[in-house]
């Protein structure tokens, strides 16, 4: 060994005095390296970590240029040092520049430095980092120098494995605070939005607890609740939901009960009656309710929390005389809102002319929030976890709400990225809005009708906006779901003709309850079911529960009364199911009549395919319904046996495969042998390649997203249906699984306009 100061026990004992010193890691780390490169005479020492990401990043120096470190970021594999990760291996070389895997990181300055000894950090066998010393003249290090460097990095290993390290780069710290972060969500709101983060911060900190005066306490607090009651019926009057129709409105007006509900302020009041000053009590009562709402496994439950959470945080606020209404100068012009989770109306606090994107570190498809968020044309992302210790207020942030990517604090070349792509949307969203008024007919002159699928009060608009000629499928779970309680009869009578006066006179197919499966109504109770796809949903709740299907009918044929219902029933299995289904909406109407109630002038009645089962009942359904729609997300599931909502089955069967459209092509021809009217509306119409596979089979009519209506209406104008279908029905009496491929070759060869971005 050459001269070093003391050798290796003496370098571990200073190292034990470095450990114990009070200092923050980064100091011990600091001090580390310039104690381990003055005892192995080294030029250099530097020490390298291995990120959450996989990648190594040079976390302290002695020698190389300090700015570098933090910055110097490479791969596994990459570079002397990725090479040793990757190996876990030490790398002893002389002559350091001449090895194939040495990479030049400018800005390190370690050019001048031809020796070079790195050992990994190792712990369980698995690589945390690694460490190095570096000296200009070419040398072999020995091997008790190598064994020395072991031993520190043995150290240096406890230090990471003992979070000690990381924190300098976790969650919250400055350093976690300064990057650029790549985070995954879920989306629940598509667009993109890009803007300057504003971090929701509703909480109020209590500092004064116990109340110098009850008396006054209690008037403060009532004049609070008295403030808190107007702002939320001010709400009410918010512009965004001026029309007071739907189920935006729903939500605020159960918030509204909240805010009136006696038992909660007297909880309020009582525990000022302890001593507490009013904001104390706010918060023991919210405590509580939070201890006892959490214990709920129930997430529709939870969620109500939430809204509760909302409420007291108002109520602090009128205590301590903080504006509710974030101030516009508050709020960048372009606000991507960042919050744990965040009831209704606080979102409409917010000026939306400046929102452009709502993130969620919790959050569901369903939450109230989220549903407000989406009626407000605002893209979202929830489920993010951890997203509040990563961003700050101003933070530049670029919010996907098709894949549900947040970026934040985005390198530049991301940045342009979405800038070209909210560009190219732009453009491309302004030549569809030019189709709209485009008839659906293909290049040989074909007419198709194309409808929408919509289930909630806000679907409602994009009728006129994509001008689709109806709703071929209303999910009317949907305003179930979103409900505190089971809509009554006068409540459901109410919003569907809401939903046929906002239909302007184009046809609504209604669809009857789809509950069961994953589609849960809180309120209702239900039995936990091995394979609930699969189990007590849809027309067998229906027909086992007859009330339930009695109710939503009666108050279907009550709001179509002296018009035309379209209704049809999902999860048929056999034709039997369907006959019940007619028996039951006869005796509906036979009822009214009886009472002399005005009825519906027509009543038609369809069956949804979308068990397997019914593809061999094909003429009895044709027969005996008025209509068929074709579920195609169920169908595809039942007969691939593969879980619709199982993410590691999404690729694994397609279903524009020669088996399923088969199947579809016999649909058809069985629909038409008995003249009975056929659509489909499911995903598959939703995207241009399926859809026009649909056509190729045979299918009129289809249902489908209202985002879709371009890209799939573009694809109907530059198609011939004749064509395709002859092409069609010779690929298909061939062998064969998937034909996607051979779709595409279809549509490039023929000039059909293919936009499945
Ligand atoms: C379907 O299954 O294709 C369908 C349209 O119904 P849902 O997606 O609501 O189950
Ligand atoms: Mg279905």
């Amino acid at each position: 060994m050459r001269s070093s100061i003391g050798g290796p026990r003496v370098m571990l004992r200073r190292l034990r005095e470095v450990m114990a010193e009070p200092v923050s890691a980064q100091e011990r780390l600091d001090r580390i390296v310039v104690l381990v490169a003055a005892n192995m005479v080294a030029e250099v020492c530097s020490v390298y970590v291995m990120r959450g990401d996989g990648s190594l990043e040079l976390y302290a120096t002695e020698g190389l240029k300090p700015e570098a470190v933090h910055h110097t970021v490479m791969r596994v594999g990459e570079g002397l040092v990725g090479v040793i990760a990757r190996e876990a291996q030490p790398l002893n070389l002389p002559d350091a520049r001449n090895h194939p895997s040495f990479t030049y990181f400018p800005e390190t300055g370690e050019e001048i430095y031809q020796s070079f000894l790195g050992v990994p950090v190792l712990r369980g066998g698995q690589t945390l980092g690694v460490l190095v010393v570096q000296n200009m003249a070419p040398r072999t290090y020995s091997d008790e120098e190598v064994e020395a460097l072991q031993t520190i990095a043995i150290v240096l290993a406890e230090m990471i494995a003992a979070g000690e390290i990381q924190t300098l780069a976790s969650p919250g710290s400055e350093l976690a605070l300064q990057r650029p972060h790549h985070l995954y969500g879920r989306a629940f709101a598509d667009g993109i939005g890009l803007g300057h983060a504003v971090v929701h911060e509703p909480r109020v900190e209590v500092s004064q607890l116990i109340a110098e005066n009850v008396d006054e306490e209690l008037r403060r607090l009532d004049a609070a609740l008295e403030s808190l009651k107007s702002s939320v019926d001010s709400l009410m009057q918010h512009p965004a939901f001026g029309e007071g129709q739907g189920e935006h409105v729903d939500i605020l007006e159960s918030y509204r009960m909240f805010a009136r509900d006696r038992g909660w302020a007297k909880r309020i009041r009582e525990a000022v009656g302890t001593g507490l000053t009013a904001e104390a009590a706010v918060e023991r009562v919210q405590n509580d309710s939070r201890a006892q709402l959490l214990r709920q496994t129930d997430p529709y439950i939870r969620e109500r929390l939430h809204d509760l959470d909302d409420l007291a945080n108002r109520l602090l606020r009128e205590l301590v005389g903080w504006s509710s209404h974030p101030s516009a100068a508050e709020l960048p012009k372009d606000g991507i809102l960042v919050a744990r989770n965040m009831g209704p109306a606080e979102l409409l606090d917010y000026d939306r002319e400046r929102l452009r994107a709502l993130v969620l570190e919790e959050g569901s498809a369903t939450s109230h929030a989220t549903i407000v968020a989406r009626a407000l044309g605002i893209p979202c992302i929830g489920q993010l976890d951890g997203v509040l210790d990563l961003v700050r207020s101003g933070d530049p942030v670029i919010v996907d709400g098709l894949s549900g990517e947040v970026h934040v604090r985005p390198p530049a070349d991301i940045e342009t990225a979405y800038v070209d792509q909210v560009r190219l949307r732009a453009r491309r969203q302004k030549r569809y809005a030019e189709l709209k008024d485009t008839p659906a007919v293909t290049r040989d002159g074909t007419a198709v009708c194309m409808q929408i699928n919509a289930g909630l009060m806000v679907d409602m608009p994009h009728l006129a906006e994509t001008g689709a000629d109806g709703i071929g499928l209303f999910r009317t779970e949907l305003q179930f779901m979103v409900a505190e309680t089971f809509p009554r009869i006068g409540e459901q009578e109410t919003f569907y003709r809401a939903v046929l006066d906002a239909a302007d006179g184009r046809p609504v197919t209604f669809r009857s309850l789809d509950i069961g499966g994953d589609k849960i109504l809180p309120y209702m109770r239900h039995a936990e079911e091995r394979n609930p796809a699969m189990g007590w949903r849809a027309v067998r709740i229906a027909l086992d529960r007859p009330a339930l299907l009695k109710t939503q009918v009666r108050a279907l044929l009550r709001a179509t009364a002296g018009e035309d219902l379209k209704l049809m029933f999902p999860m048929i299995a056999e034709v039997a199911e369907f006959d019940a289904a007619r028996a039951l909406v006869n005796a509906e109407l036979e009822r009214l009549a009886h009472f002399d109630h005005p009825v519906p002038n027509t009543v038609h009645l369809g069956a949804m395919i979308e068990v397997p089962s019914l593809l061999w009942q094909l003429d009895e359904i044709a027969e005996r319904a008025d209509f068929l729609s074709v579920g195609s997300n169920d169908l595809f599931q039942f007969y691939y046996a593969v879980d619709r909502e199982n993410t590691r089955l999404t690729d694994r069967f397609d279903p524009v495969s020669v088996p399923m459209l088969r199947a579809l092509r016999t649909i058809v021809e069985r629909a038409g042998a008995h003249d009975t009217p056929l659509t489909l509306c499911g995903e598959l119409a939703s995207h241009p390649l399926s859809a026009m596979a649909l056509i190729g089979v045979g299918f009129r009519s289809i249902s489908l997203a209202a985002a879709a209506m371009g890209p799939v209406k573009t694809m109907l104008l530059s198609v011939d249906a004749k064509h395709l279908q002859d092409w069609m029905g010779e690929r298909l009496g061939r062998s064969g699984g998937n034909m996607r491929d051979d779709l595409l070759a279809y549509a490039r060869d023929t000039g059909v306009e293919i936009d499945e971005s």
